[in-house]
């Protein structure tokens, strides 16, 4: 039925989104049409305005007409870098009020099964930004999952050839208010392994 071709096109294209289906782009489509036009405009101006942004260049995070938060703030310091796998991590970081150094958003991670190789994800840019850099510390702040553990291993073998630069690995451990018992087992054993000293003399 031609009249509904543009719903039809509505729903494919929130199809096109990973991880929606047939039926959750249905919905979606349905709930847009059938909403208040309010809602609807502000939607529309929404997905509009998203043309203005692009990724930055030096470390892969969002930014809005060319500029890069994170690059352009002046006020941080350019001797750490955290990498992170997403830029939604970046800015879990940025919540904590408490670093105000530089990031680096390898927009994914390496993943043999999934056929993401080193040179899919921002890895190259960050051995570029190196170059000349006044880097100290690079903290890899990728996932503890196997693939972000692979991610963050190749990377510290690379910067095997930056002996000035300290290479860190975020802590494992327990989450706050969480009980042994419960804890898995590779939780507890990262965190048996990254125990601290809390009696120093
Ligand atoms: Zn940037």
């Amino acid at each position: 039925m031609e009249q509904f071709d543009t719903i039809e096109q509505l729903i494919n294209a929130f199809r096109k989104l990973p991880g929606v289906g047939v039926k959750s782009a249905e919905r979606m489509a349905y709930q847009m049409l059938d909403s208040k036009k309010e809602t609807r405009d502000e939607m529309i101006e929404a997905l509009r305005s998203i043309e203005t942004i692009t990724k930055c260049p030096t470390c892969g995070s969002y930014q809005e007409n060319g500029i890069c938060p994170f690059c352009n703030d002046e006020s941080r310091s350019d001797e750490t870098i955290v990498v992170t796998s997403f830029f939604k991590d970046a800015l879990a970081f940025e919540k904590l009020k408490t670093y105000h150094g530089l990031y680096h958003i390898l927009n994914g991670s390496i993943s043999p099964s999934k056929g993401v190789g080193v040179n899919d994800i921002n890895i190259p840019s960050l051995f570029e930004r190196l170059k000349g850099s006044n880097t100290k510390e690079v903290i890899l702040a990728t996932n503890p999952t196997l693939e972000g553990e692979t991610t963050a291993l190749y990377i510290s073998k690379l910067l095997e050839k930056y002996p000035q630069i300290k290479v860190t690995r975020l802590a494992y451990g327990l989450p706050m208010g969480a009980q042994l018992d419960y804890a898995d087992e590779l939780t507890l054993t990262k965190a048996l392994e990254g125990r601290s000293e809390i009696r120093k003399d």
